[in-house]
């Protein structure tokens, strides 16, 4: 394919904006189980991510490693737990957006929240959870000269939208499994692609890299074990970058680098939403969860009152009352019975339940 026929990869991003009751901040545990707590009192949610998938902590830190402290779960791991919460919020099909982060959010003139995130979806609702955990998970820079440049043109982080690699030449860069992972679903529709490691040894689930290994030998793929030294390309679009191999440096046609290096964890722009902090954390009230602004409330890590412990017990209570707090903000004045999932016929039906 010819790329000057390709459309520059920052203007494929995408501005909507989508009205919904709550937007949940976050994905990990927490969040996702307030998506449970609000679904039952019929609270729709959007869920808003940094990380390409669910689970916050537990699927990005530790996921095979064993939870023991889940109530009725003797033992859990990190990614199961995730996977047993995504299970038993599908009844009230959440809509999820990965590899976004909010940045910004402010009111609006009728009371509600007019969120936005760096890919340019807008949200505009009635409540907002902030269910952040430990901040935004960040990824590692590496260490190349003027990388800052291309950065969201023709260096990503994340792949929002696996299309927008359709064609072009891609040059991912690591070892772990998210490195593993696009390599596997990106060779099929990039022009070419090549994985820079510098050893030839992966962190990555084996069956992965066993899929990976037959791509390289059907040529499918090009891996390449060494580092990558320089940059080459014009007004943040890269062309071409030089990786520094046993054999000698070895110039590599690229217009898309995608580097895993691993993620940090940063506050990120919740800090900077006006609401009250006590060390960097949201500061509840203990009957509502909710932040020094109306309509805003913080369950899990993110949060701090006193006594607070930073467990995923303590998230799932705070999001079972927060969300009868939010009732009264998505539907002021509407009286709110309560009742058991056991016994309610109108929770089950809301479950499914036949
Ligand atoms: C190694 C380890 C072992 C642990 N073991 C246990 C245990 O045995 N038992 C236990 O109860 N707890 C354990 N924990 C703690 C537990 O994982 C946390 O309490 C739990 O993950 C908190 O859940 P959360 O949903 O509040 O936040 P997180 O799991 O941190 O998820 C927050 C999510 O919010 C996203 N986010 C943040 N800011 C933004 C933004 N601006 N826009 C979009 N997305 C954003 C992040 O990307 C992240 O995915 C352990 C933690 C670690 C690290």
């Amino acid at each position: 394919m010819n790329m000057t026929s390709l459309p520059a990869l920052d203007a494929l991003e995408k501005t909507e904006l989508i009205e919904t009751d709550a937007v949940v901040i976050g994905a990990g545990p927490c969040g996702l189980f307030a998506v449970f707590e609000l679904g039952l009192l019929d609270i729709k949610a959007h869920v808003i991510d940094i990380l390409d998938r669910p689970g916050g902590q537990c699927a990005e830190l530790y996921p095979e490693k064993p939870i023991y402290d889940v109530p009725a779960l003797p033992v859990v791991s990190g990614q199961e737990l995730t996977d047993r919460l995504m299970e038993q919020i599908k009844p009230f099909a959440p809509v999820f957006h990965f590899s976004e982060r909010i940045d910004a959010l402010s009111r609006t003139g009728d009371g509600r929240f007019r969120l936005t995130s760096d890919a340019g979806t807008e949200f505009l609702a009635k409540v907002i959870v902030v269910a952040a955990g430990g901040g935004s998970f960040t990824p590692k820079r590496p260490p190349l000269e003027g990388i800052e440049g291309y950065e969201g043109k023709s260096v990503f982080y994340s792949v929002r939208k696996m299309e927008t690699m359709r064609g072009r030449d891609v040059v991912i860069v690591g070892g772990g499994d998210s490195a593993l992972d696009w390599t596997l679903n990106l060779a099929p529709i990039a022009k070419s692609l090549t994985l820079v490691h510098r050893r030839d040894e992966f962190r990555a689930a084996p069956h992965s890299v066993e899929k990976m290994r037959k791509l390289v030998a059907e040529a499918s793929v090009r891996l390449l074990i060494g580092q990558v030294t320089t940059l080459e390309g014009e007004a943040g679009q890269l062309s071409s970058l030089v990786v520094k191999t046993a054999g000698g440096p070895e110039r590599v046609p690229c217009n898309a680098m995608l580097p895993f290096f691993g993620l940090t964890m940063k506050l990120g722009p919740v800090a900077d939403w006006g609401l009250n902090l006590h060390e960097n954390l949201i500061h509840v009230d203990t009957e509502r969860f909710e932040s020094s602004e109306k309509g805003i409330f913080a369950i899990g890590d993110i949060n701090w009152y006193p006594g607070k412990l930073k467990l995923i017990l303590s998230g799932f209570h705070e999001a079972a009352l927060m969300a009868q707090a939010a009732h009264k903000v998505v539907y002021p004045g509407k009286k709110l019975l309560f009742q058991y999932t056991t016994s309610s016929s109108s929770l089950q039906k809301k479950l499914g339940v036949k």
